[in-house]
């Protein structure tokens, strides 16, 4: 043996994002595919000193604000270095060499990913055919082995999301067993119900938001977690000293000291979703809101081959699925109306150019 490698790592097979896509439309990954708006921009970026940059992150300032932004404690919250490292931080923490992890599936990779990672047992609960999920089949998938439930509230990709009783009975059941239930609001604010009282005021909740979605930081990396003052204690314990960069958390600071501009980005985006999906249902496409700034379209032709058209004939990203149950869907991130004409442009002609 040259040297030793971590048995979980090594045997994790992973696929990282795609590069090179600065001058594309950007309609793959979730993110607002315009970003903030620039005058905010340039005015935070003055903000950015030899001393700032020389000083290393103190995130405390960031964290009672959105403490108060929340309304919860300081001791309610941490910062992250975006929810990525929230999700690794939680299964780090909570979950337990091969034990069991409990998700739906499909749902967002990094929690299998992680749990390939960390050697801990992933049990996916599959949706049904008509992309609904039976809160049965995740009750009964809690066993006396699980440590984590991992619930998205809404979910990506599928965008079902979970009625307060359901929730309460996860969480009943995963007290039983003594296992965290971790929710993950990323799309929050596109869906405007929040499970975070129970976050809060509960024993065994933990819930995830993140500044990549509608306050459009994705380059920044910034995620929150939401728990108890024990739990948050716990996690960390477990952080890394400086995990998250003083540019991601100055710019959270001030977005949240702009509640007009927070209310600008929801209209905004509630304005291009409600314009897609009308032109795309007008056009006759079968489409789905999936209650994320993202939606699903059922192009009449090949999916995977309308998006390779879409991507190198038209500079327009989209998301494909490989899984079965969505495989004939494109999932596209919803911004601005103008930025939904110009991926209904593109969309429109390539799927009809496959028809000549
Ligand atoms: N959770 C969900 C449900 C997501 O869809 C994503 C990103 N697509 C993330 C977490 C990760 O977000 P971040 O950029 O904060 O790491």
């Amino acid at each position: 043996m040259k040297y030793y490698v971590d048995e979980h790592i090594k045997n994790t097979y992973r696929v990282f994002p795609q590069q090179g896509r600065y001058g594309y439309h950007r309609f793959d990954m979730n993110e607002n595919p315009e970003g903030l708006p620039k005058k905010f921009v340039d005015e935070v970026l003055k903000e950015i000193t030899p001393e700032f940059l020389a000083i290393y992150p103190e995130p405390d300032r960031f964290l009672h604000k959105y403490a108060d932004f929340i309304g919860a404690s300081y001791e309610n919250v941490m910062a992250t270095n975006g929810s990525d490292m929230a999700i690794r931080y939680l299964l780090e923490t909570f979950g337990e060499k091969g034990k069991e992890v409990v998700t739906v599936s499909p749902s967002f990779e990094m929690y299998w990913v992680n749990c390939s990672i960390l050697g801990l047992k992933h049990v996916p609960v599959a949706y049904e055919q008509d992309l609904t999920i039976e809160i049965e089949k995740i009750l009964d998938a809690i066993s006396t082995d699980t440590r984590v439930v991992v619930l998205l509230n809404p979910n990506n990709p599928v965008g079902n999301v979970y009625t307060e009783e359901e929730l309460e009975r996860v969480i009943e059941r995963a007290k039983e067993v003594g296992a965290v239930v971790i929710i993950d609001e990323a799309y929050h604010y596109f869906y405007d119900r929040t499970f975070l009282p129970y976050a809060l005021n509960g024993e065994n909740v933990i819930l995830l938001r993140t500044f990549s979605k509608l306050f459009s930081l994705a380059a920044c990396r910034l995620g929150v977690v939401i728990s108890n003052p024990e739990i948050i204690h716990y996690v960390k314990n477990g952080r890394l000293s400086f995990d998250v960069n003083s540019i991601a958390l100055l710019f959270g600071e001030r977005i949240l000291e702009h509640p007009d501009l927070i209310n600008d980005l929801i209209r905004t985006e509630k304005e291009g979703k409600a314009y897609i999906l009308e032109e795309l249902e007008k056009a006759g496409y079968v489409c789905r809101d999936c209650r994320g700034n993202f939606i699903f379209v059922k192009p009449h032709h090949d999916a995977h081959e309308i998006a390779e058209k879409l991507e190198k004939e038209k500079k327009v990203l989209v998301h494909a699925y490989g899984n079965e149950l969505l495989k004939d869907y494109l999932r596209v991130s919803v911004g601005s109306a103008d930025a939904m004409k110009i991926f209904l442009n593109a969309f429109l002609e390539a799927d009809r150019q496959e028809e000549e």
